[in-house]
């Protein structure tokens, strides 16, 4: 075994159906008195309900929350925050969301108690990004970390099966890019093939049965143990690639992650062996690019960039955008290499 170094976050994490109605007792345990609550306008009704458990300790609802939050929707939580003397954000919703709740930690130090309703996983990391001027910046810090997260499968059963498999997807990718990133470690990724192989087994579960409840359980534990991978170890070309084109051609975030997955993976695949092969095994298959692959098409997701946004044109200065900094990837990253797996990503066609 290699030597490594593991660093332990601290992080108070409720999991089970019905935990939500624990909040009130955690927000007690910090000592909060006057917590805001923030969602997107589609998740007001959850905000309300929180809210109403939460009782006196609920100061507002801020329900402005949007994909990639934008630096002016963070300046109006801020001050919503400071306006109603908020000393905790409670954010329920996905990724977006609760990175609303960072931007305000970021700023002030506010501690978040997190309640995530997708599978992308932000809750477990100290990651944070805004979108200012077209761009956005991304940055670790242990401030914007979740204080307590309350992971409650019944808020998820409403999660559109469509949205479950790609968001679900993205979760795997964390896992997947921790299982080969430089400083990754053994603990880090025994979380990702255990992660990785609950949302293989939620996700069709989920498919047949949105409403099956054990399977909305394995997908959020699958959830928490990607996004302690995503929160603990560095990402690669997968990460790479999706934020260029999430953020230069704003594509939806996990329906990107599910189609450039397979393709990152079959590029790595030679120089990531012992990677890949935890992921075919967590997948119940023999090779990690056709088992992911496989898993998004026949769980009904979109396979094609030029499916949900991508314009043929965009194809090269994509690849530019990706070529432009270096960074960690098991296989080193060139322009025509890289122009070929993003043809293919962009056509839907099998990883090769
Ligand atoms: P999202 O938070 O934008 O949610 C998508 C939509 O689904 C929203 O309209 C939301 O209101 C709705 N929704 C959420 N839960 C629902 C439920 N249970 N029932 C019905 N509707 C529901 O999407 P996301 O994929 O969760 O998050 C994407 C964003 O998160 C991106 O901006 C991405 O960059 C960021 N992200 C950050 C990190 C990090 O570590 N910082 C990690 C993963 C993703």
């Amino acid at each position: 075994m290699h030597a490594f170094t593991f660093e332990s976050q601290p992080q108070r994490v409720l999991f089970g159906a019905g935990t939500l109605h624990k909040t009130a007792a955690e927000l007690d345990a910090m000592g909060v008195r006057n917590a805001i609550v923030l969602c997107t306008p589609h998740q007001r009704p959850q905000a309300e309900q929180v809210a109403g458990l939460l009782g006196h300790r609920a100061a507002g609802i801020f329900d402005a929350a949007v994909m990639h939050v934008p630096i002016e929707t963070a300046r109006a939580a801020r001050r919503f925050a400071a306006q109603y003397g908020a000393d905790c954000a409670v954010a329920i919703g996905g990724g977006s969301t609760i990175g609303l709740g960072k931007a305000i930690a970021f700023d002030s130090g506010l501690p978040i108690l997190a309640i995530p309703t997708t599978y992308a996983g932000s809750e477990m990391t100290p990651i944070y990004g805004f979108t200012e001027d077209g761009i956005k910046r991304t940055g670790r810090d242990p401030r914007v970390l979740p204080r307590t997260v309350v992971y409650d499968p019944l808020l998820s059963l409403g999660l559109p099966v469509g949205l479950s498999v790609v968001s679900g997807i993205n979760a795997i990718a964390h896992a997947a890019e921790g299982l080969y990133a430089p400083n990754g470690n053994p603990v880090a990724s025994l979380l990702a093939e255990e992660g990785i192989a609950a949302l293989g087994r939620a996700l069709p579960a989920i498919r047949r049965a949105p409403g099956d409840l054990q399977a909305r359980a394995d997908a959020l534990y699958g959830t928490w143990l990607c996004g302690k991978v995503l929160g603990s170890v560095g990402m690669g070309l997968h990460h790479k690639l999706c934020h260029t084109l999430g953020g230069s051609f704003n594509l939806p975030h996990a329906e990107t992650h599910t189609i450039v997955l397979p393709h990152v993976l079959a590029y790595n695949a030679a120089a990531a062996d012992g990677a890949m092969q935890r992921i075919a095994r967590a997948l119940g298959g023999t090779d990690a690019a056709q088992a992911v692959f496989a898993l998004a098409r026949d769980n009904g997701a979109p396979l094609a960039l030029k499916d949900i946004g991508l314009r043929a044109e965009d194809l090269d200065r994509a690849c530019a955008i990706a070529v432009e900094n270096e960074y960690p990837n098991p296989r080193p990253v060139e322009a025509r290499a890289l122009r070929q797996l993003l043809q293919n990503a962009y056509d839907g066609v099998a990883p090769t």
